[in-house]
């Protein structure tokens, strides 16, 4: 069975055991088998967990949950969900959308084929097309910068 990271685990208590959150129902193992497989419930998650046997599980907690395990639970599922913060898309002073600036910043992301797929198809100006640039939509947050046309 293939080693676990332990990092991969984000908490665990004073005795190495690792800590779930409350209502986790994938297996976090990277390569199980069981990755994708959602759990009905933590209980069941906890049961497979078992089978991974360089993990312990700390005995079962009694009572209800601590604010404190609660509120960390609800900020690694935030984590998990949230999506990458995008940046605002950059305007020349004469108020046309930086496509220098984005050709730029884009370079140092090792995208230099202009124009992209999607502009391409539309015939569209690449990094000047909102809702149709896949680099704008991929980097910047073109929803905070544009109304999206009709
Ligand atoms: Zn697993
Ligand atoms: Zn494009």
């Amino acid at each position: 069975m293939a080693s676990v990271k332990k990092e991969f685990f984000d908490r665990y208590d004073d005795n190495g055991h690792i800590v779930m959150h409350i209502g986790e129902v994938f297996c976090r193992v990277p390569d199980c088998s069981s990755q994708t497989k959602q759990f009905s419930h933590t209980g069941n998650l906890r049961v497979h967990i078992k089978a991974h046997k360089d993990l312990t599980l700390p005995g079962r907690a009694k009572g209800a949950p601590s604010v404190e395990d609660k509120n960390a639970s609800i900020a690694w599922y935030k984590s998990l969900f949230a999506p990458p913060k995008k940046m605002a898309v950059p305007f020349t002073k004469a108020g046309n959308i930086g496509i220098k600036e984005i050709k730029d910043f884009l370079r140092t992301k090792h995208v230099t084929q202009f124009p992209c797929e999607s502009c391409e198809q539309a015939n569209a100006k690449c990094c000047a097309t909102p809702f149709v640039c896949e680099y704008l939509d991929r980097y910047y947050d073109v929803e905070e910068s544009f109304d999206r046309p009709e």
